[in-house]
């Protein structure tokens, strides 16, 4: 097996993401059931597999002596607003109707949720038990070397130009494989005939120094768990293994013909919010200093469902379209294309997911004018939730377009 990376293994999005191993799919359960040949009890299974991922990723990683700093403390998401305590209310009542159980979401009062997180404004809040916090770099540089010591080669700096059946063209040379997997995620446009497959869509992080323990004790957080809010701009946090809050989200743009470049990772606009967001959530931070801010691109599908598929008859695979939700289901899909490739007919070949294709992104200029607009009605929605009280109009009418939760 060999890997063709044209940086150095884990400088995409795997190497930077907030750090949520999550069981969040970017598709709702009843997408995922209305999929051609899919059902309900395909898309509890496809939730139930995406549970079990973030054990096997922790498994993983306790096997191989990759430290990648994870704790299990599960998701606290807390509503802050009237509008975000009525969406914490329906998102528990969608889960029951779907069978999930407290062991798998449950609502919070506000004594409960500021028990785990004491932000500001608390009304209430949702939890649930599966998400570990880890350290992205440390994890998929732990990978990489276990992939290495299996007999994996990884040719880092190695460019792939195009991707036929049988072969994948560098600069330096082409490689000829029976099956060749194509895994690149947000970079996916700069490959020619896969312009209009994903759009880039940009999310950044900060991260502050390692804070006190009486800040801390102020703040919550106790068992480590990955934490947001129930706003429709998406934010994500964590408490990392040294004490720091690294806090992220959307709100860069998107570039015109699902550019990619690192430039794009700094918008200091969208760091500055962020900083202000974390502040205004917990006024404890007062002066505490921000060491680091970073960003990078993950891939949105047209449809917003991930998938991962082999074509038997060219030998040409994919996995992708993890919107902000890759950490676990990267892990998800490198399993199920193991089982694809071995020919292996499994409880895993068998998920919704498996060989579905999303349509393509419509041309430019309308991708960037749509793909712009549904960033600045999420931010609009917001502020005019704060004013109203009530649920977004703007929200309700984008909801449609921007399909599930998503985390990065
Ligand atoms: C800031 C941020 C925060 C996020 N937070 C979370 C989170 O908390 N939880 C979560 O679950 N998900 C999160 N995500 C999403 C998650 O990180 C991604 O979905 C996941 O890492 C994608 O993994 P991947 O291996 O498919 O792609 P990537 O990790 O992006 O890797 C793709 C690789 O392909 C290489 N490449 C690209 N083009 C070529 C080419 N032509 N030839 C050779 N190599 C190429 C790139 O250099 C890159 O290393 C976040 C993403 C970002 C950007």
């Amino acid at each position: 097996m060999v890997v063709l990376e044209a940086e150095t293994a884990g400088f995409g999005a795997s190497g930077r993401n907030g750090g949520w191993c999550s069981a969040l799919f970017p598709a709702s359960l009843p997408t995922l059931a209305g999929l051609p040949g899919s059902s309900r009890s395909a898309a509890m299974a496809q939730h139930q597999a995406m549970r079990a991922t973030v054990d096997e990723v922790l498994a993983v990683a306790a096997k191989e002596g990759i430290d990648a700093r994870a704790h299990k403390g599960g998701t606290v998401a807390v509503a802050r607003t009237p509008s975000q305590w009525r969406r914490a209310q329906q998102e528990v009542e969608a889960a029951r109707a779907w069978g999930r159980g407290e062991d798998d979401l449950c609502l919070l009062d506000a004594g409960q949720a500021r028990a785990r997180l004491q932000a500001t404004d608390v009304l209430g809040g949702t939890f649930t038990p599966d998400c570990a916090a880890i350290h992205p770099s440390r994890l998929v540089r732990g990978l990489a070397r276990v992939v290495e010591a299996h007999g994996g080669r990884i040719f880092e700096q190695t460019r792939v130009r195009e991707v036929q059946p049988g072969r994948a063209g560098t600069d330096d040379g082409t490689v000829r494989a029976e099956v060749v997997l194509r895994a690149t995620e947000g970079y996916t446009p700069g490959l020619d005939s896969m312009r209009r497959d994903v759009v880039p869509v940009y999310s950044l992080v900060v991260a502050t120094e390692p804070l006190p323990e009486t800040t801390w004790e102020r703040i919550g957080l106790s068992d480590r768990e990955t934490f947001t809010d129930h706003r429709n701009l998406i934010i994500y946090g964590q408490r990392t293994a040294d004490g720091r809050l690294v806090f992220g989200g959307r709100g860069a743009p998107y570039h015109f013909g699902s550019s990619v470049k690192p430039g794009y990772d700094r918008e200091e606009k969208v760091f500055a919010m962020l900083r202000a967001t974390l502040r205004e959530l917990f006024p404890v931070l007062g002066g505490a200093r921000f060491s680091h801010a970073w960003g990078g691109a993950l891939g949105v599908p047209r449809d917003w469902v991930a998938s991962v598929g082999l074509d038997r008859a060219s030998g040409l695979g994919w996995a992708g379209g993890y919107v902000g939700d890759g950490v676990g289901t990267t892990n998800l899909a490198g399993r199920t294309l193991r089982d694809l490739v071995l020919g292996r007919d499994t409880e895993l070949t068998r998920l919704p997911w498996v060989g579905h294709r999303s349509r393509r992104w419509e041309p430019e200029p309308l991708r960037w004018l749509g793909v712009n607009a549904g960033l600045k009605a999420m931010t609009f929605a917001d502020a005019e939730e704060r004013l109203t009280g009530r649920p977004s109009l703007v929200a309700r009418a984008m909801a449609p377009l921007v399909g599930g939760h998503l985390t990065g």
